[in-house]
């Protein structure tokens, strides 16, 4: 059986809806599977009905993204309770500072002569979890560019022309909320924020694990990460921040080495903490 702890729906960035993920996941014998939206919680519940055809359990997931250090750092959420008031009053505050930013990056794109609207953009996206990767979607289709990893190499990524920041949380908030929710934070691709001390120094606010596997992490990362885990005690945890299928060598669903017990783990100290 395997697990996926860390991929993406319609709900923000990915291509497939919940239940088409769902549908992918039983096909790729997945057991456990948490949808790790950006900023939002949407995909939950329908992807925990469409699990109810297979011998699958999805478990609350969220990916919420923060800044630290002038960094961009972005926390994993597991087995919080969905309903939550006070975290979900902070996921839509969030998902307004999204809209707000595509009119800035419109704004930007505008002056580089590579006009879109903002109803084009809003077209590529099912949820209200807006980010760059739809603006990059319209640009596919207005003919600017061919694919997403081109809108985001030449114009939307950080220190590229049309690249916009966000208002992001910081990192202690988001794991607060997470912690008072009754779940667990886990440190999303540690590797990714380039900055080892500040990933120590980020350790101390509360999180229950680190991610160990992730498609941005080699061999050696894996090393490091997992020795960090066992020396913190935190739970070592991964997934393949699946977005697009069959994208170009990308890790499928499911195809990051991380266990059952890991899942157990992170459950545990959830519960230690309700
Ligand atoms: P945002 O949250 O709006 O700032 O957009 C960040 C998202 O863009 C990430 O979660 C990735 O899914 C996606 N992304 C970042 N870099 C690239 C890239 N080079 N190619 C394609 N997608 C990317
Ligand atoms: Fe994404
Ligand atoms: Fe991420
Ligand atoms: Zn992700």
């Amino acid at each position: 059986m395997r697990v996926e702890l860390h991929c993406h729906s319609t709900a923000s960035d990915g291509v497939l809806t919940p239940g088409q993920l769902v549908e992918r996941a039983a096909q790729r014998e997945i057991g456990f599977l948490a949808l790790t939206d950006h900023d939002t919680t949407a995909g939950y519940r329908p992807a925990a009905v469409a699990a109810e055809a297979f011998d699958m359990e999805v478990i609350p997931g969220i990916e919420i993204s923060c800044h630290a250090g002038g960094r961009e750092v972005h926390v994993l959420g597991y087995f919080y309770d969905v309903d939550d008031e006070p975290l979900q009053n902070m996921l839509a505050r969030m998902r307004d500072s999204r809209l707000e930013r595509v009119d800035r990056l419109l704004e930007r794109l505008d002056e580089l002569e590579l006009p879109l609207t903002r109803e084009q953009v809003l077209a590529q996206a099912a949820g209200t979890s807006v980010g760059r990767p739809h603006v990059a979607d319209a640009m596919i289709e207005a003919g600017y560019v061919k694919n997403r990893d081109q809108a985001f190499d030449n114009y939307l990524g950080k220190g590229k022309p049309a690249f916009m920041p966000r208002q992001n949380l910081t990192v202690k908030e988001a794991v607060e909320r997470l912690n008072e929710a009754g779940g667990v934070a886990v440190l999303a691709h540690p590797h990714l924020i380039g900055d080892i001390k500040l990933v120590a120094e980020l350790l101390d606010l509360g999180f229950a694990g680190i991610e160990v596997w992730h498609p941005s992490h080699g061999r050696k990362e894996v090393k490091r990460y997992r020795r960090l885990a066992r020396s913190r005690r935190l739970v070592p945890t991964g997934g393949s921040d699946f977005h697009i299928p069959e994208d170009s060598g990308r890790p499928d669903l499911g195809s990051m080495k991380v266990s059952s017990e890991c899942v157990e783990a992170l459950r545990e100290r959830s519960k230690a903490r309700a």
